[in-house]
């Protein structure tokens, strides 16, 4: 057996991750978060809490006063929105094109509430037509629940439309923008999203471990009229707006993360010094270049042309290529980080990120020329050296 006494500080390697999140941390970050701790119900620090709640207004796009940071991942941040918002008894419609959708299923039913599934095959957006479908064959429901970006596949929904025809059938609407957030546009208040969380660590490029939420005043008023307390202590809004809600009485709830949040801020305050418009469009441009060295080699994509997400691309392995032995060369030879297929995808696709500070074309290039590399290496039938001079031309 082995023993302590041979542990010693612990020096991760320095990778690029391209895979699903977490994403390339900006050395911003990293700074900001080596600074002082100080303590959570400090001045400077409540102070510094007050303008983390206006970047996130700005990056959801939405004056939602109910607009806060979790102390928790995004799957916590996921939970938030279901504990608050759905009691035992109710119906809530989930659309399904992906693996969260399922997770989405699991918070309902665990909540003694009824999951009305809208399914979708993986790869493809949700479809509007479905959910009108199953609105009107449900009347009783009083929730969607929908993934904007789902990032198992890479295919983004229109969520403006899915949220138009949920409040057409009155019901709320809960939304996943884990990896949307800061890499496509995400509209809250234009598009009437209810609820709404997201993650650090994908577009925003922060460490993973706090999910940015915001709740619209529709859904505080439901969250205040609940019949039955939030089944979950920490995650019940009511006791964490007496934290992060106005008025600065700051109750003591949990200690914050101060640290964690440090990072969080200084990632917005870059987020905002680039412009959220000019962040999309990186993310595009950056996302065409990349796409066309797959293409090149003769990857294909598993999405859709109109509903690819410049941020997640989920391309095919080639015909008869071990890809968890590519992935593993990938980060043993290279240092590069790309991610697996999910579910239904599994071992057939690679998924390779394009997230916040990771979205450029130095890791564009390194990509597809180590790929090319190790592919060819192998014996792939990919078409060799096809891929950087494709993408080369996109970039200068
Ligand atoms: C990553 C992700 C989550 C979960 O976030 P964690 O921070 O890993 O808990 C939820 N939904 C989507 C779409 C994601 O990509």
């Amino acid at each position: 057996m082995a023993t302590n006494e041979t542990i010693s500080t612990f020096i991760p390697p320095v990778r690029t991750l391209m895979g699903p999140g977490p994403s390339d941390v900006h050395p911003r970050i990293l700074n900001a978060m080596g600074r002082p701790t100080i303590g959570h119900l400090d001045p400077m620090f409540v102070a510094m809490m007050d303008e983390v709640k206006g970047l996130l207004q700005y990056a959801f796009q939405t004056k939602n006063e109910l607009t806060i940071p979790v102390s928790a991942p995004g799957s916590a941040g996921m939970e938030t929105c279901f504990v608050n918002l759905v009691e035992p008894g109710d119906t809530v419609i989930v659309c399904q094109n992906g693996v969260f959708g399922g997770r989405m299923k699991e918070n309902v039913e665990r909540l003694g509430a009824t999951a009305v599934m809208v399914q979708d095959e993986w790869g493809q957006p949700v479809d509007p037509n479905k959910l009108e479908e199953a609105l009107k064959a449900h009347p009783e429901a009083s929730t969607v629940a929908f993934v904007h970006a789902e990032t198992s596949t890479g295919a983004q929904s229109d969520a403006e439309t899915l949220c138009r025809i949920a409040h057409t059938h009155d019901c709320l609407v809960i939304v996943d923008a884990v990896t949307s957030l800061g890499g496509t546009p995400v509209k809250v208040d234009e598009w009437g999203i209810d609820a709404i969380y997201s993650g650090t660590q994908k577009c925003l490029s922060c460490t993973p471990g706090l999910s940015p939420v915001s709740f619209s005043t529709a859904a505080v008023a439901r969250i205040k009229a609940r019949k039955h307390p939030v089944q979950s202590w920490f995650l019940d809004l009511n006791l964490v707006m007496g934290y992060w809600g106005e008025g600065a009485k700051r109750a003591y709830h949990h200690t914050a993360p101060v640290n964690a949040l440090y990072g969080l801020h200084e990632a917005l305050v870059i987020l905002q010094e680039e412009g959220l418009e000019n962040a999309w469009v990186r993310h595009q441009n950056t996302h065409l270049a990349l796409r066309a060295g797959f293409e090149a080699m003769g990857l294909s994509f598993v999405v859709p042309e109109a509903a690819r997400l410049p941020q997640l691309n989920a391309v095919t392995v080639p015909e008869g290529v071990d890809e968890a032995a590519v992935r593993g060369r990938l980060l043993n030879e290279f240092n590069l980080e790309i991610g697996a297929g999910l579910g239904a995808l599994a071992g057939k696709v690679w998924r390779v990120g394009l997230m916040g500070h990771a979205c450029n074309a130095k890791n564009v290039l390194f990509c597809l020329g180590a790929l090319d590399a190790v592919l060819s290496d192998m014996g792939a039938p990919i078409t060799r050296g096809a891929a950087v001079p494709a993408a080369q031309v996109l970039i200068v």
